[in-house]
């Protein structure tokens, strides 16, 4: 499988984590696509050997971060169940796919990180709705 890099365009080495992360014995028998010159990586699916999302450099990377865990504190706080997050989150960002933090963009993590607050609010309702639909005896499916 040919995985070329999103920031130079050129083809992605496949490495160990070894390689990677010599540090942590834990993440050598896992398997990467490293672009060196741009510092930007990414992990790949255990099985198929697949790439979990797009190359990352250093400020992606901690962009995805702060996107996973302005997102995360949502359902961690149980204000809605986590699927039922991804799934408006996908709406609301206008995504095909499912917006999690391998595939996303620099701007996309931008957008979660400010919106935050107002997914939140949005949230919070749409739980007060379906907790009365439920009191009244709906199927809360
Ligand atoms: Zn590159």
């Amino acid at each position: 499988m040919t995985v070329c890099c999103d920031y130079c365009g050129k083809k992605a080495k496949k490495i160990t984590g070894k390689t990677l992360y010599p540090r942590h014995e834990y993440l050598w028998g896992k398997t990467y696509f490293r672009c060196e010159p741009c510092d930007a990586h990414v992990g790949t699916h255990d099985g198929t050997g697949e790439p979990l999302g797009t190359l990352a450099d250093r400020k992606l990377r901690s962009a995805r971060m702060d996107a996973h865990e302005a997102f995360d504190q949502m359902w961690r706080e149980r204000v809605v169940h986590r699927s039922f997050a991804y799934r408006w989150l996908r709406k609301r960002m206008g995504l095909t796919r499912t917006a999690h933090g391998g595939g996303m963009t620099f701007e996309e993590c931008q957008f979660v990180i400010n919106l935050d607050e107002e997914i939140t609010e949005k949230l919070k309702a749409t739980r007060e709705i379906w907790e009365t639909w439920a009191a009244l005896g709906g199927d809360n499916g």
